[in-house]
């Protein structure tokens, strides 16, 4: 399974509809300083669940909306923004039933390409956060597991930010350690071990 495309909607700086397509083995984003590369991958963060407003460089979920005038933080604009992550599991990583389940309904369509969306929507006094599957409406946590089962965890890996790398090196040995546990799975196992010594 991979990325085939996104596409963002009055996400951060993208204030008109805009699809990013990715190629299935290796995709390079350039672009001056400023021009939204790190905001692509907040988009991804940001539909996928799999970061808090922290994770994505904002104070808000709203300030993830596209403000015209982001510099003097003048809020008129536009007031929700949507990305959608398009998935391509014509490898059958994830089976239909697993989809079927996530979205709660048999009326998921074609399930060679997964379309996983969020939307965050401000109104006078509060936001709102919505998350789609395939069309459906479902909870992040239904999105959260459907991922997991497709190896897609917050906790993991499979994005790896500014900074992390600068994380892992200047790590001790042992917790070095530790993430290559986690990774080979062998970290659930120690935890089990733990809580049998402790019964
Ligand atoms: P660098 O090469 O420096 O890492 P980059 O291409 O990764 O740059 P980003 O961090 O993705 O750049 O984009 C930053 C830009 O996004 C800034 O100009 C900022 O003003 C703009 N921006 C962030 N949030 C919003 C928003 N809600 N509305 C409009 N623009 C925004
Ligand atoms: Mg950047």
């Amino acid at each position: 399974m991979y990325i085939d495309e996104i596409v963002l909607d009055n996400f951060k700086s993208f204030g008109r509809t805009t699809r990013i397509p990715f190629y299935q083995d290796f995709t390079t984003i350039s672009g001056p300083n400023g021009s939204g590369k790190s905001n692509i991958i907040d988009a991804i963060l940001f539909a996928l669940g799999l970061a808090r407003t922290r994770g994505m460089r904002a104070e808000k979920l709203t300030d993830l909306i596209y403000n015209p005038s982001h510099e003097d933080g003048d809020g008129a604009g536009p007031d929700e923004a949507n990305v959608e992550v398009i998935l391509n599991n014509e490898d059958g990583t994830l089976s239909r039933s697993q989809v079927v389940n996530a979205a709660g309904s048999e009326d998921v369509g074609d399930v060679d390409r997964i379309r996983v969306k969020r939307r965050v929507k401000r109104t006078e006094d509060n936001y709102y956060s919505y998350y789609y599957l395939n069309g459906r409406s479902v909870n992040l946590s239904d999105i959260t597991d459907l991922l997991a089962q497709a190896g897609v965890t917050p906790e993991g890996y499979n994005v790896v930010m500014q900074g992390d790398v600068t994380g892992i090196i200047q790590m001790t040995p042992h917790e070095r350690r530790e993430i290559v546990d986690e990774i080979a799975g062998v970290a659930e196992f120690d935890q089990k071990k733990a809580d049998a010594f402790e019964e």
